[in-house]
């Protein structure tokens, strides 16, 4: 710095820093920042700003210390990029980060202010007052450092938010995960179905299949037994088809007393085979009725089997699949079509 620099910046310093007593405003870097810029005076619209912001206050407000900050000083590239970080992560990360650049600033301003003092001291100028400027120096010094220890406080409720953030993430993903499962069943539903369908024929390069599963009669058996026998009939065959698929195999709730199961990777044979090992593992269910006590052994589903064909959209797919499970149950139910050869 040469002497004439130092000379303007001892001159603004002497200037800034009473003013900032006066008004009570924190001595952070931002806020010395703020007003070293206000005094040069060579930003207009700043001062303007400081002294609305006094008027309209009556003191000092840290929001919108900061806020001036941004606008007239900080560097508007920095700003842009910031006001990218939208997510919460970034947010927190971003804040924590800030916490960590306090500490840093507020020592580098540390001993900025105190080379500051030695060079004031050094300085030959009627003008000041020394003495008294070192005295002011030296409680910014004082108050720095109380900065410090108050922003340790700060970094921990911000670990204790951090702790209750990551607890209301877990349970995001938990509702999350929710909204892709029936809750009667536990097996996944229509829309976790929608969701898989494409990316599961787009990643199966030996063909993909599709079955269609119906529980045969089962208004009938609603009216006979009741709707919640009806409810534990459709758990415990939700319990059989699962059980059924192997790695890689997904079955969903797609409606009512109906089921898809995406078979990847498989020709129709083996999708076929699949449906009729189901098929007669349905057949041998036996539920005991506690009303009546009688146990009910006549549960039964038709089952659509396709294989995906180039070209076809899902609907049509699905559109296949019924009309062969609309055909399966013409021909008398309790069975797959097609048939096998
Ligand atoms: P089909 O063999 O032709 O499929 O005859 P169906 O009686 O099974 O078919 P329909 O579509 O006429 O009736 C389906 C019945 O499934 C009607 C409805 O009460 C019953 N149902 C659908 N969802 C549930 C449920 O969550 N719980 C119970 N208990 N019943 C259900
Ligand atoms: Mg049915
Ligand atoms: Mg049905």
């Amino acid at each position: 710095m040469s002497n004439n620099l130092l000379k303007t910046a001892a001159l603004h310093l002497k200037k800034a820093v009473p003013l900032m007593l006066k008004h009570n405003i924190p001595t952070t870097p931002t806020n010395y920042a703020l007003w070293y810029a206000y005094v040069s005076e060579s930003n207009p619209k700043l001062n303007l700003a400081l002294d609305e912001n006094i008027k309209l206050n009556q003191q000092y407000s840290p929001v919108s210390s900061e806020l001036l900050y941004r606008q007239h000083i900080a560097d508007p590239v920095e700003l842009d990029v910031r006001s990218m970080r939208q997510n919460l992560d970034a947010m927190v990360c971003e804040l924590s980060q800030s916490i960590k650049d306090t500490h840093h600033d507020t020592s580098t301003f540390q001993s900025q202010i105190q080379k500051n003092v030695r060079k004031l001291t050094e300085f030959e100028n009627q003008d000041f007052s020394l003495e008294q400027l070192v005295t002011v120096v030296r409680s910014i010094v004082k108050e720095s450092a109380h900065i410090q220890s108050s922003s340790d406080s700060f970094t921990e409720q911000l670990n204790k938010a951090q702790s209750e953030i990551d607890t209301l993430k877990q349970k995001l993903a938990k509702t999350e995960k929710d909204v892709l499962y029936d809750a009667l069943t536990e097996t996944l539903n229509r829309r976790a179905f929608n969701d898989d369908i494409n990316a599961v024929i787009a990643q199966s390069s030996q063909g993909c299949c599709l079955i269609m599963a119906d529980i045969d009669n089962f208004k009938e058996f609603n009216d006979t037994y009741g709707h919640q026998l009806g409810d534990l009939v459709l758990k415990v065959v939700a319990k059989r088809l699962q059980e059924s698929c192997r790695e890689g195999v997904k079955l969903y709730r797609f409606g009512g007393e109906e089921f898809a199961i995406i078979v990847p990777n498989s020709q129709l044979r083996i999708a076929r085979q699949l449906a009729e090992a189901m098929r007669r593992s349905i057949e041998k269910l036996s539920v005991k009725d506690r009303r009546s006590d009688t146990r009910i052994d006549n549960i039964n589903a038709s089952f659509g089997v396709v294989q995906w064909q180039e070209k076809q959209t899902t609907s049509q797919l699905i559109e296949a699949a019924d009309q062969l499970l609309y055909q399966a149950k013409r021909l008398g139910r309790n069975r797959v079509m097609p048939m096998a050869h």
